[in-house]
């Protein structure tokens, strides 16, 4: 067994771990896998064994040939931390990583460094390939980042201000290039402040774990890859993922700033190390890969070598050297994390990866917490240096004391004037440092009042109770403006709703009225209707009127011709046509008396006894008496109707007066047509007519009735008009009423012309048969006149 530098490693600024990946399918041939690496339980030693021609062993025999150990040599190493192929993300990140992120934390630079072959873990370990913070493939880089955030946020509420940020950047054919962001290749540069550094690399605040992902997307996308034989999306380049942790911390004495840097970096394969000859058109790819792993390699190899005090080191053979110059034995905590697959195929590369991670071992590094105002530290060092004079001091008290006392003294002058001298020193540097420190406090100020992006103990700016008083203020100031506001709306609206309530009774009011004016103009059509039909009504009795004059007349007349005719031929007037004569005579005065009641009335009853002496007939004179009577009581009934029949007419003249100037022609025609009644009733002359006025006059009543008579409804909108207007429902009730009175007064006239024949029958039965008997005699005697012959 060969044994490689065994001893525990207990250098804690630079550890090397080994991951064993485990096999991969096209590793594992029928089921089986050879291993060629074994990890001991302590998980800090590993053995590898070389089987000796084992290529040349048939495959079903392979189980018992790598059973028989004269067939393999054994390797022996011994590291910081050896995870075999079972190992899980979360505890290479436990045990390892941690220790670095928790560097950080205190100020420290830190590098994690994931070096092997293509296809053994690399990327998988850094990365791991997921970005779901909840799965458990996640590697490093994320793993990483929720541990600084969770550290924030356990530190919340303390008087630190944090600042996260981050860079990524790969080294492809020695350019260097951001990851985040589209750029010309990048140069390295180094200051005394910020140490090596790549210049205009973009750093991006990360203010929690959701921005982790963005950013790893982002970059992974731009990452160049390319595939090879062994892994398909093997890298062909280093990438570099940097995470800086800035932490500000206010203490009574002042503010104490301190800066950690953590670099996580994924080389590219290193198998290429020991490809020689190399064709293709990846050849000149190789070439660089294999001259910057071949410089880290030196780099190495001249950290260890003990060359002298002052080794040249040379970083500046290749960027990823000069890029990790502080990680590799200078100002930085690094762990170096060898991969290896376990397969037989990779032994020679796993042996390789392990002896080049064995000597990273000795690599030696200072590494110091970044932070300014160190005054302890120079305290510490002018104590060391006075308790080195005290010792200088005592040994010499051991030679003769007369010698040494002035000596002695001198040694003490020289001792307390370098101690003024390092005092005033201390207090220009503390000037120095007060001066610096306040202008990194202006500085800091202006930061924290434009970047949100500072996070004060897991909180952002925004939620420190400084900024949340202040903003609880401002949010009372516009919530109670805002509650003014709304009870001035609230006001407004109220006064609207008002108005419109009371636009909304008008409108009421008005829509009242006009249903009304309707009502009012249709009653008002109506009633012109009836005037018209009344008219013309009275045009057909004046003409049958004229019809019954002029037939009587003609039959005057013709009787005269008659008499004339028979006095010229001087025959007797036959008795029966004097009769008849005298009989129609009568019947000329019965109807006189029936009609002329004014004339009547005025002859006194004893010139009708003297007229009526004539005729003898104590019957007539009897008859005679009763007629006077009855023409007394028809007189007075026409004289009842007549003053009926004036009252209407005023009534009708009040109506045309109401109506307007339209209808005023047509109620003129009316009134006419009504003093016409009159006039003809004042000379009739027949019993016949006035039945016929009785009948004009029963119809009129009911036309009046029917047409002028208000309707319910039309009661009702009066009622509700007269309650909201002033004017025009008195103008209704005023035509109702005289509908009313017309309606009552044409009923009263009616029913005495009916009545009228009826009475005189009653009155007189003898009278009424006599002048239907008379009317009989009229009728033989023109029939027996037409018989005669001349
Ligand atoms: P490298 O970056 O070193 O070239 P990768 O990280 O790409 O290699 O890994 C190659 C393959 O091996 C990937 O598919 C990865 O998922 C797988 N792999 C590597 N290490 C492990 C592991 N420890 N557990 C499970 N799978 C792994
Ligand atoms: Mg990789």
């Amino acid at each position: 067994m060969k044994q490689n530098n065994s001893q525990t490693p207990s250098n804690e600024n630079l550890r090397v771990v080994i991951r064993v990946r485990p096999p991969m399918a096209r590793e594992i041939r029928d089921g089986k896998f050879i291993s060629t690496v074994q990890v001991a339980p302590d998980n800090l030693q590993l053995c590898i064994f070389d089987y000796h021609a084992i290529e040349l062993v048939p495959d079903e025999d392979l189980e018992q040939y790598v059973s028989n150990p004269s067939n393999y040599t054994l390797h022996q190493f011994t590291f910081d931390y050896v995870y075999d192929q079972d190992s899980t993300q979360e505890q290479v990140y436990n045990t390892t990583a941690a220790l670095s992120v928790d560097s950080t934390l205190q100020g420290y630079n830190s590098t994690i460094i994931a070096y092997g072959q293509t296809g053994t873990g690399k990327t998988y370990t850094m990365h791991g390939f997921s970005f779901n913070p909840n799965s458990d493939q996640l590697g490093i880089i994320p793993r990483s980042l929720h541990n600084i955030f969770n550290h924030i946020q356990m530190k919340s509420n303390s008087s630190t201000t944090f600042m996260v940020r981050a860079s990524y950047l790969q080294i492809y054919n020695e350019n260097i290039s951001d990851l985040l962001r589209d750029s010309a290749s990048l140069n390295i540069r180094e200051d005394k402040k910020r140490g090596v550094f790549v210049e205009n690399l973009s750093e991006w605040a990360v203010r929690g774990p959701a921005e982790i992902y963005q950013l790893m997307r982002k970059g992974n996308a731009k990452r160049v890859t390319a595939s090879t034989r062994m892994n398909d999306t093997s890298s062909r380049s280093h990438a570099v993922f940097i995470i800086t942790v800035e932490q500000i911390e206010e203490k009574p004495e002042g503010k104490s700033a301190r800066v950690g840097k953590l670099n996580l970096v994924d080389l590219a394969g290193s198998e290429r190390v020991r490809v020689t000859g190399a064709t293709g058109q990846r050849l000149e790819e190789s070439k660089k890969i294999n001259q910057s792993l071949s410089a880290l390699g030196n780099v190495i190899a001249a950290l260890t070598e003990n060359r002298g005090s002052k080794p040249h080191i040379p970083y500046r053979d290749s960027k990823i050297t000069r890029l990790l110059e502080d990680s590799l034995g200078g100002n930085c905590k690094t762990t170096f994390m060898a991969m290896i697959s376990p397969a037989i195929d990779a032994f020679g590369e796993s042996l390789s990866t392990l002896k080049f991670a064995n000597r990273a071992k000795t690599i030696k590094n200072t590494p110091i917490v970044n932070q300014d105002g160190d005054q302890g530290a120079l305290l510490r060092k002018y104590q060391l240096e006075i308790q080195k004079l005290k010792q200088e001091l005592d040994e010499r008290t051991k030679q003769p004391l007369e010698n040494l006392v002035n000596e002695l003294e001198k040694e003490k002058q020289k001792a307390l004037e370098d101690k003024q001298e390092a005092q005033s020193a201390y207090e220009q540097r503390s000037k120095d440092l007060f001066k610096e420190t306040e202008l990194r406090k202006q500085l800091e100020e202006k930061i924290s009042a434009l970047n949100s992006q500072m996070l004060v103990g897991g909180q952002k700016i925004e939620e420190t109770p400084q900024f949340q008083s202040a903003l609880e203020k401002q949010q009372r100031l516009i919530r109670q403006q805002y509650q003014e506001k709304l009870t001035e709306l609230e006001k407004e609206r109220q006064c609207i709703e008002e108005d419109k309530a009371q636009t909304d009774k008008y409108k009421q009011l008005l829509l009242k009225q006009r249903d009304i004016m309707i009502a009012l103009t249709n009653r008002l059509n109506d009633r012109d209707e009836t005037i018209l039909q009344l008219q013309e009504e009275l045009d057909v009795y004046e003409k049958l009127q004229k019809e019954n004059e002029d037939q009587f007349h003609s039959q005057q007349v013709r009787q005269e011709q008659f008499e004339e005719l028979l006095l010229e031929h001087k025959i007797d007037i036959p008795m029966a046509l004097q009769n008849q004569k005298q009989f129609n005579k009568e019947k000329v005065i019965d109807i006189q008396n029936d009609l002329q009641i004014q004339k009547l009335e005025q002859i006194p009853v004893q010139t009708l006894h003297t007229n009526q002496q004539v005729q003898s007939d104590a019957l007539i004179s009897y008859e005679l008496k009763n007629q006077v009577e009855i023409n007394k009581q028809i007189s007075f009934d026409l004289k009842l109707t007549k003053t009926e029949l004036e009252k209407r007419k005023n009534e009708i003249e009040q109506l045309i007066k109401i109506s307007n100037s339209e209808q005023n022609d047509l109620i003129l025609n009316a009134r006419k047509s009504v003093d016409k009644i009159l006039e003809q009733l004042t000379s009739q002359t027949n019993e016949l007519g006035l039945a016929n006025v009785a009948k004009e006059l029963n119809q009129l009543q009911k036309m009046l009735k029917q047409g002028l008579q208000p309707s319910k409804s039309h009661i009702k909108g009066q009622n509700s008009f007269s309650k909201s207007t002033s004017d025009s429902p008195n103008k209704i009730i005023l035509i109702n009423k005289q509908n009313d009175q017309m309606a009552k007064s044409t009923g009263q006239l009616v029913k005495l012309m009916q009545q009228k024949p009826q009475s005189k029958q009653n009155q007189s039965p003898v009278l009424s048969s006599k002048l239907k008997q008379k009317q009989k005699s009229v009728e033989d005697l023109w029939s027996q006149s037409s018989n005669v012959q001349f």
